[in-house]
């Protein structure tokens, strides 16, 4: 049995990769930061609900003492994130970007992280399978943020894709520290989901794909990449 844990599960991609989960047999922690979302949406998907803000070192802590005595953890998927997007819910553009923009969101995307990823990594090395799965984007890629051609170079915003790169850059650190786990960084494709008021053009359900994809990647796949549902993408 596969115990999986997806923070900011209560709802978009986090919910739809805990949905398929559970269908395929795990054991899933619906993580969420507000007690009555994430029961709500555990008990839609016949999952555990966890109460874990990863903002939040006491919070998290706690979770993970949760986690551990109720017998650990195979699986973590670093899923939650916000864009921090501003006022008429527009990308916060050069302009506009100050020091505190990008602390915000790095308290979440890359602090939160690694801190959800240092309380639970004793429980995964505990494991027979562990597998860690970090929710990046298409726009942490210098490549293609620096290539006219590539479909995310319009993007204005500084701080969220900045953060993604650092997702990626401790990616590869965390799965050269740790060759036992299966360590890998995702893009999920332009979604539909309240992070960027659904204006994306995929489906909950076709983002999902490479999150869950990998969550299932057995013992003899990748580690330390960088992929999307077609494959590997360029750093
Ligand atoms: P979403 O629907 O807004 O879901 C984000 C989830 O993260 C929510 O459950 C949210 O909880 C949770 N969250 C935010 N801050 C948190 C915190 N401090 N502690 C715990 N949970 C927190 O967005 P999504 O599109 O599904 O995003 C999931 C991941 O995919 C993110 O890492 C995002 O950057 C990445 N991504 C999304 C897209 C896209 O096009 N949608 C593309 C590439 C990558 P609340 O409900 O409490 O706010």
């Amino acid at each position: 049995m596969t115990t999986t844990l997806i923070t900011g599960a209560n709802k978009g991609l986090g919910f739809e990769t805990a949905r398929r989960l559970v269908a395929a047999g795990h054991t899933v922690y619906v993580g969420s930061r507000d007690a009555e979302r994430g029961r709500r949406a555990a008990g839609e998907l016949g999952a555990r609900p966890l109460l874990i803000d990863i903002t939040d070192d006491a919070s998290v802590a706690a979770a993970a003492k949760t986690v551990e005595a109720e017998g650990g953890l195979d699986v973590l998927i670093n899923n939650a994130g916000i864009e921090g997007r501003g006022e008429g819910n527009g990308v916060i553009g050069a302009a506009d970007t100050t020091a505190d923009t990008l602390r915000e969101l790095f308290e979440t995307n890359v602090f939160g992280l690694v801190r959800v990823t240092h309380a639970f990594l004793p429980l995964l090395r505990r494991s027979a399978a562990p597998v860690m799965v970090n929710v990046s984007s298409g726009l942490a890629s210098l490549t293609g943020m620096s290539d006219a051609a590539s479909p995310g170079h319009f993007y204005p915003g500084i701080a969220y894709p900045a953060s993604k790169t650092s997702v990626n850059m401790i990616t590869v650190q965390y799965a050269k520290a740790f060759p036992d786990i299966r360590i890998n960084a995702v893009e999920p494709g332009f979604t539909a989901t309240d992070l960027n008021g659904n204006t994306g053009v995929q489906t909950v359900q076709q983002g999902a794909e490479i999150i869950v994809r990998m969550a299932r990647l057995g013992q003899d796949g990748p580690t330390g990449g960088y992929f999307d549902a077609q494959g590997p993408l360029p750093w």
